[in-house]
This record gives C-alpha cells, structure tokens and sequence, in this order.
C-alpha cells in the first residue's frame, strides 16, 4: 500500500542521522558544513552564521559547488522544523552518496528556541532585488555577497585605461561606494581604450566624466572624487577607510609608496599593468601573501619602465585586465572563490596565452616583514628621485 505523505515523512525519519541543535551549535566550524535547504524567502529572513544556502529545489544541481564533491564530507542539513532536511539528507544519502549527512532535529525554530545567534541579511529593495537578480541567483552571491558589495567601498586609482572597465562594472555591480583618483582631462587620445569617457566629455576632468557614466548605470553608487595626484602628503588621508583599492597607475614610485601605505594600513591591492599586447595581473593581500616590493624589491631598469613616456597599447588589453582585476575585487568584498594573492598572471594577448607564476613572501621585505605600525613615514615609497631616473634612460 502507498504511504501517505505523513507516513513517508516517518518513514524517512527513521532512516536518517539527526542531530540535536546543541551539537550542531558545538561542533560549527570544525570541518561540518551546514547547509540551509530552506527557499529564498526564509533564509532571507533570518539564518544560522555560516551556514550555506541550498534550497531543497536545487539540491541535486548545487550541493556539490556548496560542499565539494568529497563524499566523506561531513554535512548537517536543516529546515524550519527538520522535515525537509531529513529528506534532503535521505537524498543526499542514497541518491547522490554523501555518507557522513545528518538531519538538525526541530530545525532553525528548536534552534531559535534554545537562544543560538541567527543572522539577518541585510534586506534589499524590490528594485534592487531585480537589478541584481543573475547575482542573487548564484549561490557564492547571494542577497548576503549582494550586500556586501553594497556595503563596499572600493578606490581605483585613476580613470584611465584600466580604471575605465573596472569602474563600469563595479558600478554595475553594486559596489556601493567607488572613490577616483585621477588630476586629468579626457583627452581625444584617451578613447581609443578609455571607455568610461566619451567624445562629447573631451577636456572633462576624468573624475567627472567617470562619475557622469557610473551614475547613469546605477545610481545606487556613491562616487567620490579626488581629482588631484596620489603622493606621499596625500596618500594616507585618500585611502584609509576603503576596503579595496584597485592599482592601475602607470609609474613606479606611486605604485611603492602605494604598497607601503596599504601594508601599513592592511588594505589589499588588486594590480594591474599593461604595455604593448602584454598584460599582468595580481592581489597583494598584506600579510596573507606578498606585497608588491616582494615581487619588485627593486625597480625595472629606467629605459623598460613604461611610465618614462608615452606607450603604445592595443586597445582592448585595458579592457581585458581591467575586468580581471573587477572580477578579483568582487571576490576580496564577497569572500567568494580563491582571489590571486601569491600569484602573477600574465597574458599576452598576441598568442592568447595565460601564465601563472607563483610570488613567495620575502621574509626580508624592507616593508611586509615588519610590523605595520613599525612602518614610518620616512620609510615609505622610498625610491629613486624619478625625473633623475627618467632622464638617465635618455
Ligand atoms: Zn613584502
């Protein structure tokens, strides 16, 4: 005979592993993944801190990219009041194999009950529940990741030819607040690569130009604008307080004295430099990985530093780059995937070829192996008097 609904329920109740709330509450952060099967609205209203969101619908199509597809995985499912859990976990079980799965009894209401922290996301408007709607879709994103970036503020240093893309879709994205840095005017030269500007805003100054464009694509974005030169009288002031900075400047003593202040500061960097059909990418994450006088602990050779003149550039490659290094800040704000700090890609766009290289942190860096507030103001973006070192290059 068919078991009703209720009876199967029992059914499969009795086949699976429960665990009480107290344990579950004990053992977090030990190597058990928990995993919310709920929908959308009801994680939305309130959830267990750390836990990953897998509604039931999806189980069979995300649970892999939630826990891994480690079957000996240990994972704890819960629901409102452990039902669903207990037939997601039967699912998990014996149609997907995962071994080690157990059901939290009583749910996220037993949980409540006995007084364990629940987290509230912050709430989105209907507007922006559709605006950002293909990201609250992807699991790694999410309401919670959204607002992040919501809650982000994000500096590019300079409007220029990586500064361009990036801040197209950081804005696009919802980065709540993006600061420019830029002392220039657009130029006829500039929009062959630097797609924020446009022919009617030539001779606008760039930090104008780009706050027109991004306010035009989402006006859920602050811009704040520095039209001036990022230099060591300024520098502390301008980027403290922003939780990532995005380097695309084109010289070398501003690319130093920028690692030494977001050491000192702890603020990650995502760096980008470009010449010819060549481009590089990297994350320096203070004290996680390198920092840039790691990699660079002296500077080029004056006659290769590409900031002694003008460069030619092909056009796409900022393009290219400067969307790289927004995915790398979407993923430093989100917390989603593995950014690439310790790492330098390059790409050369005539072979289209990617190379990673692997960056170690220099245990004696004269900057990342001290303490940051060791670092003093003398110390920082020491380098070579650069007129006198663009001059000896002829
Ligand atoms: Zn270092």
């Amino acid at each position: 005979m068919t078991p009703s609904g209720a009876e199967y329920i029992r059914q499969i109740k009795s086949q699976v592993d429960e665990v009480d709330p107290a344990q579950v509450s004990e053992h977090l952060g030990n190597g058990i993944v928990l995993v919310d099967v709920r929908e959308s609205t009801e994680w939305d209203a309130g959830h267990i801190p750390g836990a990953k969101h897998v509604p039931r619908a999806y189980l069979e199509s995300r649970i892999e990219g939630a826990v891994g597809a480690d079957r000996d995985q240990e994972i704890v499912l819960y629901c409102a009041s452990g039902q669903r859990s207990a037939l997601a976990a039967h699912t998990l079980k014996d149609l997907l194999g995962y071994e080690n799965v157990k059901s939290m009894t009583g749910g996220i209401t037993l949980w409540k009950d006995r007084g364990y922290k629940v987290e509230v996301p912050k709430a989105l408007s209907p507007e922006q529940r559709e605006r950002y709607s293909r990201h609250l879709l992807i699991p790694e994103i999410g309401v919670e990741g959204q607002a992040k970036l919501l809650d982000s503020k994000v500096l590019l240093l300079g409007a220029g030819g990586l500064g361009s893309p990036t801040a197209l879709y950081l804005a696009a994205a919802g980065v709540g607040t993006l600061g420019v840095v830029d002392d220039d005017e657009v130029d006829l030269s500039n929009l062959q690569r630097q797609v924020i500007h446009t022919t009617d805003r030539i001779g606008v100054a760039k930090v104008d130009s780009a706050e027109q464009a991004i306010t035009a694509i989402n006006p859920d974005v602050e811009v704040v604008k520095y039209k001036t030169r990022l230099d060591a009288s300024n520098i502390m002031e301008i980027i403290e307080g922003y939780d990532v900075i995005v380097d695309g400047v084109d010289n070398f003593p501003t690319r130093y004295l920028l690692n030494d202040a977001t050491v000192r500061l702890g603020i990650p960097v995502v760096s980008a430099s470009i010449l010819g059909f060549d481009g590089q990418l990297s994350v320096f994450k203070p004290h996680d990985g390198p920092c840039y006088r790691c990699l660079y602990p002296v500077p080029p050779p004056a006659e290769l530093a590409p900031s002694c003149g003008a460069n030619g550039v092909l056009g796409v490659l900022p393009g290219t780059m400067g969307l790289l290094q927004a995915t790398e800040v979407v993923k430093l704000v989100t917390g989603a995937g593995e950014p690439l700090v310790g790492r330098l890609l390059l790409y050369e766009a005539l072979g289209a070829t990617f190379t990673e290289l692997k960056v170690r942190r220099d245990p004696e860096c004269p900057i990342c192996s001290k303490d940051p507030s060791q670092i003093s103001d003398e110390e920082m973006g020491v380098f070579p008097d650069y007129e006198a070192f663009c001059a000896a290059a002829g």
